[in-house]
């Protein structure tokens, strides 16, 4: 076994998304060829960050793993009802979606332009009611 990734994943800590996770990366052949970073809030550490370092902390994360592992992809999974962002904040689904978009798309940008030719899959999960787990590629 080489000692290389293809991937890395930014996703959230929340532990009702680990597990499903894992079976979402085996569906992209991914399963035990990606690095891992957990951190609340996966993209808003880059798109809003509640501080400069969380920031820093991810991309150094990204470098590590792009210099060690030869990474080409970058997946960053959010997740509505996500307490990083605060429980109450948004009025509906549709806004809180648009939020998630838009962080997706902004923590894309910011790790293509830190990273040359890094590849950045945005990616928003729901849990319903029932606890199953969708994930949508969003960009
Ligand atoms: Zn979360």
């Amino acid at each position: 076994m080489t000692h290389s990734a293809k991937a890395l994943v930014l996703h959230c800590i929340d532990f009702r998304f680990i597990h499903e996770i894992v079976h979402f990366l085996k569906s992209l052949k991914l399963l035990d060829q990606y690095d891992d970073v957990s951190v609340a809030g996966a993209a808003k550490n880059l798109a809003d960050p509640y501080d400069a370092a969380d920031k820093e902390f991810v991309l150094r994360q990204i470098e590590i793993a792009k210099k060690l592992h030869g990474i080409e992809q970058v997946i960053v999974i959010n997740h509505l009802d996500c307490g990083a962002y605060g429980k109450g904040t948004f009025a509906n689904v549709q806004e809180e979606r648009e939020r998630h978009l838009k962080d997706l798309k902004n923590a894309k940008r910011i790790i293509e332009q830190r990273f040359d030719g890094l590849m950045v899959t945005p990616v928003l999960a729901r849990i319903d009611e029932r606890g199953k787990v969708d994930f949508e590629k969003v960009a």
